[in-house]
């Protein structure tokens, strides 16, 4: 029996009447209880000698996933209520109260880690027998390693204090800047200031004069603004080198790869594959500039658009296409996308007043996941449903850990997401009714690889060698121009005809300073999913067990054991990040030969 879906998801379940329900107040209520009881018992842990060691432990690791299991209850409801009304002042109150209590707990954390590092060796591994201890060793490990290569305990607090002015604040005043920055746009006749984001849509324009112009005052307008973007860029780049250097840290990727559970070798060989297969690609932009009718594209010629896939899916034909897809991955995929179809677990709706952009959120409390998009009927539509319930699926196959082995680092947190919509938009390219149709479709695909293996390439190029230089003083903003621009003329192999050098000034990613070296997570989360696409592929039937498996096991092992415990292939070499761009460039040559005649 086909069941009708409805596009707007549950949020009573949790708690009723919203951002005015009483039950969330009383959760709110609790939630500072607990969080206070946490860092009391914290407190008053004296590690060194506690002859109840294993008890004590334990019980301080169920204070902490009580709290943080209330804190991320609270935090999904609120991001939900905010996505599905931006107008909804009440909910914007709740967030502030969890962003203040999140920091909050934060501090009981450090506190918490500093005290794992008091115990001694012989000690600790008398700990790490005990049953339950042993089950979250990886993680415990982390935290008290992590937490004893840092200055000591003084030393950070001081450090992380001043870190909100001289730090974190430079990456404030970037935003600031870039909210300063406006780019002259002339609509017939009439010159228009338009925001950054404006602008920036103006790239996929099917016009090539609206794109050249608006790429010529682009540059003119962050070039205007250069030195300011620069000395923003230096300083917060000198903070963080002075950091690590206090702490001994010699490579600037040392903080990165920790923080993503890798090691050095295998973000090498991964750039190294990549780099080994630029042809296809660069043969790709070549024929997209033959399609366009232009010898070499530009920049501002990467996204515009060729053609466009006219079919449309209603969302009820949408989910049906998604579960029959799955269904022939695996059963459980399939059960899990029906259920979420079902149950009220998406808010897909094309109204006003929602958030612009799609995500999930898990609701530890309840097991249960919600996902919010606005749905059109478009191809890229399906696949973002698609990618968010897998990424739903990820946190179904790990609902029964502990929630210290569900926190999973950002380059495998796309896995299973990458995953999903791979299945759902090769199926979709199979089943394309035109040729026109399936060439759209092809380019779309293609198009994510090129700024996955391509523009990110150009990204951690810049990065590394700027944080090289840099640790020997201030760089120019000639300097960084230069920079960028050989890395981007390497990353797309000499394809394109001009660059972007103002590049490092317009991302806001080399300026983010909650997460260092914010892109090549992204570059090895969709390989790293395709490799597991591929062998998916290869053994066929009954492979929805072990890929399981290894999402269950995401959080609480390095990526390299990840990979050898559950795919039987070594990360650090290049074999595997080979197999996986290799299915990135069958896209191509399907691609050239369909459009071989135009
Ligand atoms: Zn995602």
């Amino acid at each position: 029996m086909v069941h009708t879906y409805s596009d707007n998801w549950n949020l009573e379940v949790f708690f009723q009447a919203g951002s005015h329900s009483e039950a969330f107040k009383n959760h709110l209520d609790e939630t500072v209880k607990n969080i206070d009881g946490f860092r009391k018992a914290v407190s008053s842990w004296n590690p060194e000698n506690s002859p109840n060691g294993a008890t004590e432990l334990s019980n301080l690791i169920n204070g902490f996933e009580r709290a943080a299991k209330q804190l991320r209850q609270a935090g999904a409801f609120v991001s939900c209520l905010q996505a599905q009304n931006t107008k909804d002042k009440k909910a914007t109150e709740l967030k502030a109260k969890i962003t203040e209590l999140s920091a909050n707990f934060q501090t009981v954390l450090l506190e918490f880690d500093i005290r794992l590092t008091k115990i001694d060796k012989v000690e600790w591994s008398k700990l790490m027998e005990n049953p339950f201890l042993k089950e979250l060793q990886y993680v415990l490990d982390e935290r008290r390693e992590r937490a004893a290569e840092k200055r000591p305990a003084e030393e950070e607090a001081l450090i992380t204090s001043l870190s909100t002015d001289g730090y974190h604040g430079w990456s404030q005043m970037y935003d600031l800047l870039v909210s300063s920055v406006k780019i002259s746009f002339n609509e017939n006749g009439e010159v228009k200031q338009l925001s950054v984001g404006q602008a920036a849509n103006q790239f996929s324009n099917g016009d090539r004069k609206v794109r050249q112009e608006t790429f010529l005052e682009w540059e003119k307008a962050w070039g205007a603004k250069a030195d300011f973007f620069a000395k923003t860029l230096n300083h917060l780049a000198g903070f963080r080198l002075n950091t690590y250097k206090h702490r001994g840290w010699e490579d600037v990727l040392k903080e990165p790869l920790d923080m993503n559970r890798m090691n050095k070798e295998t973000l090498d060989s991964m750039w190294s594959a990549i780099s080994d297969q630029k042809q296809p690609f660069v043969q790709f932009l070549e024929r997209k500039a033959s399609l366009l009718g232009l010898n070499k594209l530009s920049w501002y010629d990467l996204d515009a658009p060729l053609g466009k896939s006219s079919t449309k899916m209603t969302y009820q034909e949408g989910a049906e296409f998604i579960i029959d897809h799955f269904s022939k991955f695996g059963p459980q995929m399939a059960d899990f996308a029906q259920m979420a179809f079902e149950e009220g677990w998406i808010e897909a709706e094309d109204r006003e007043g929602k958030a612009p952009g799609g995500f999930h959120t898990f609701f530890p409390e309840s097991s249960q996941s919600r996902i919010f998009m606005t749905y059109s009927g478009t191809p890229s539509n399906v696949s973002t449903l698609a990618h968010e319930l897998g990424h739903g699926f990820h946190t179904y196959a790990m609902r029964d850990l502990h929630l210290l082995n569900r926190n999973y680092a950002m380059n495998v947190a796309e896995t299973a997401s990458t995953f999903a919509e791979m299945i759902v938009s090769d199926a979709a390219v199979k089943k394309a009714k035109t040729k026109e149709e399936k060439i759209a479709l092809l380019e779309d695909k293609i198009q994510r690889s090129v700024a996955l293996l391509m523009n990110i390439h150009a990204r951690f190029l810049f990065e590394t060698r700027f944080y090289e230089e840099r640790k020997s003083g201030v760089i120019s903003v000639e300097r960084l121009n230069q920079l960028m621009e050989d890395a981007q003329v390497e990353a797309y192999g000499g394809a394109l005809e001009n660059y972007h050098p103002l590049f490092w000034a317009s991302k806001l990613h080399f300026f983010i300073t909650g997460v260092p070296f914010y892109n090549f997570p992204y570059t090895f989360g969709y390989l790293f999913s395709l490799g597991i696409y591929a062998q998916a592929l290869e053994a066929g039937d009954g492979y929805e067990e072990k890929y399981i498996e290894l999402l269950k096991d995401t959080a609480s092992m390095t990526v390299e054991e990840l990979a050898q415990k559950h795919l039987n292939v070594n990360l650090t070499e290049k074999e595997f990040w080979e197999k996986a761009v290799k299915l990135c460039v069958n896209d191509v040559e399907e691609f050239l030969e369909l459009t071989n005649d135009k």
